[in-house]
């Protein structure tokens, strides 16, 4: 790209960036919360580490990514931006401590194995508990009956520290979707009566942040909307 296309392309980032955090505040309002609940972690998958230091200008602080390779280049070019690395994709259990190196908050924690691979690291890490909220084992998130032993292990692990519950809409259609945040928000209740402190609800993207909203997620994982589309997978 040319200087002129690098500068319109800042520019684009930033209008949606602004029409995102908009939209954002306006379904809070609509539903009685306040915007400041609410911690928009942008989703980078997929583009290059220019983009978040666009976006880390543009006062960005918390940044998403679902490929642990990926996730630790980008955090290790960007070490200087004072970034959190969000890690929001399925994690082999063999590169979970490579994970927490880098990892503010890992959001996709779906069975024990995980968690007794992150026990004993020498940081502490934000611990959300992902969810399936479909019967397809292979969409990622443990089985909603299995979330409470999960909760128990990731208490008796001092480098975790658990947050709360994670999930992704099953279906795009905003009614799947309100229905299936609202199942959210009850296993979070279930979660908070063995953690009172794990409040915290990891919900809503792109086409469904403001159901999300409605049912009381405090974490937006919003990729494409704000970064345009993403290039194809590397
Ligand atoms: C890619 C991704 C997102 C963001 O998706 P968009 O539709 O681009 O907003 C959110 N959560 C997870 C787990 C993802 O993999």
């Amino acid at each position: 790209m040319d200087a002129e296309a690098v500068e319109a392309s800042r520019t684009a980032l930033a209008a949606r960036l602004a029409g995102i955090t908009e939209r954002i505040g306006d379904a809070a309002r609509a539903v009685g919360r306040s915007p400041e609940e609410l911690t928009l972690i942008v989703v980078t998958k997929f583009h290059p580490a220019s983009l978040v230091t666009d976006l880390a200008a543009l006062g960005v602080r918390d940044v998403g990514e679902n490929r642990h390779q990926e996730a630790q280049d980008k955090a290790a070019e960007l070490a200087d931006l004072d970034l959190r690395w969000h890690f929001i994709g399925q994690l082999q259990t063999k590169k979970a401590r490579q994970a927490a190196r880098y990892a503010h908050a890992i959001h996709s924690i779906d069975r024990e194995r995980l968690v007794d691979a992150l026990s004993g690291i020498d940081r502490t890490v934000d611990a959300f508990l992902q969810v399936n909220l479909t019967d397809d084992p292979s969409r990622g998130g443990a089985a909603p009956d299995e979330l409470d032993r999960l909760a128990e292990r990731v208490l008796e692990t001092p480098s975790l520290r658990l947050r709360g519950v994670m999930a992704v809409a099953p279906l795009p259609e905003e009614e799947e979707a309100a229905r299936a945040f609202e199942r959210l928000r009850r296993y979070s209740e279930r979660v908070q009566a063995l953690a009172p402190d794990a409040t915290a609800i990891s919900a809503g993207m792109t086409h469904d942040f403001a159901e999300a909203i409605a049912a009381g997620a405090t974490h937006l994982r919003i990729g494409s909307a704000i970064t345009g589309n993403r290039p194809v997978a590397g």
